[in-house]
């Protein structure tokens, strides 16, 4: 299959290309698509390179979109125009851009995911089931990244966030709390923490009182995004209707 990174100038760029190179499959990249390709263009050197994704009309299977959540809308009406399924791994999408997702996701099949760990897809699983097993516990989710992160709290602390509210229906969500007073029966709190080099640490608490159970994921290194990420874009392009697949999806057809 032929890749167009989107974002390839980035600190996931690299790492992507790796990746669809390194998998197992006769993967290759079509094009590199970053804004700042001039500015970097040690990475993805080996492969055309574009400022916009307009500039490619080549061959593609699917576009990997690692890059800003500013480029969600034009990048979806590009791949609904070219009929390319989309692997869309960037974070910290406004309401605007969220409809945009659903509606493209009614064209084609439409691939999201605010982490693309196998080990974060596991950690959501085990969310609902401990949820499930303390109803009056107190829950609190703390997220760790680099000190470059743009969107807070992150993507996967906000699909955590989901996986409570999924068995916790009257969960309410307090980021960053800030004010005075005792804590709420239903608040769950989200505490972004952003330092140096992190490349991502999430953690679920749940306190009874009388016990505490805490459930950690630590990313060690980006290119277990990327390889997820590569993964999920052929499980993506080997889709035949549209529609929106989730990490639950891939994770059922690796089964
Ligand atoms: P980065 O800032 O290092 O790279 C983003 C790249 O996108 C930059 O090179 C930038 O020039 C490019 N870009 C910005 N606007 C563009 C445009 N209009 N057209 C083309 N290129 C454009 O960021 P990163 O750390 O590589 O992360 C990128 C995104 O992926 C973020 O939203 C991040 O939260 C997300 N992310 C998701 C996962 C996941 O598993 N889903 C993992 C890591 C990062």
């Amino acid at each position: 299959m032929k890749f167009i990174i989107h974002g390839s100038a980035g600190r996931m760029g690299a790492q992507l290309i790796a990746a669809v190179e390194n998998s197992k499959g006769n993967h290759t990249v079509a094009a590199c698509v970053d804004i700042m390709y001039r500015e970097h263009p040690v990475v993805g050197g080996a492969y055309p390179c574009y400022a916009s994704l307009s500039e490619f009309g080549g061959e593609a299977d699917c576009i990997i979109d690692f890059s800003n959540h500013i480029t969600t809308i034009p990048l979806l009406e590009y791949a609904v125009e070219r009929k390319i399924p989309v692997m869309l791994a960037t974070t910290g999408q406004t309401e605007e851009e969220k409809a945009a997702i659903t509606d493209a996701a009614a064209k084609i099949p439409l691939f999201r995911a605010a982490n693309m760990s196998l080990g974060i897809a596991t950690l959501c699983s085990l969310v609902k089931t401990a949820v499930c097993m303390f109803p009056d516990a107190d829950i609190e989710i703390v997220e760790k990244h680099h000190n470059q992160k743009l969107d807070v709290p992150s993507g996967t602390a906000l699909a955590l966030a989901d996986a409570v509210k999924a068995v916790r229906e009257e969960a309410d969500f307090v980021v960053g709390r800030h004010e005075n007073g005792k804590r709420r029966k239903e608040e769950v709190g989200i505490h972004s923490l952003r330092l140096g080099g992190v490349v991502g640490e999430h953690e679920v608490i749940i306190t009874t009182g009388n016990e505490t159970l805490t459930l950690k994921h630590e990313a060690h290194s980006r290119a277990v995004f990327a390889d997820g990420a590569v993964l999920a874009a052929v499980y993506t392009a080997d889709q035949k209707v549209p529609g929106l697949y989730t990490m639950e999806d891939l994770v059922a057809a690796c089964k």
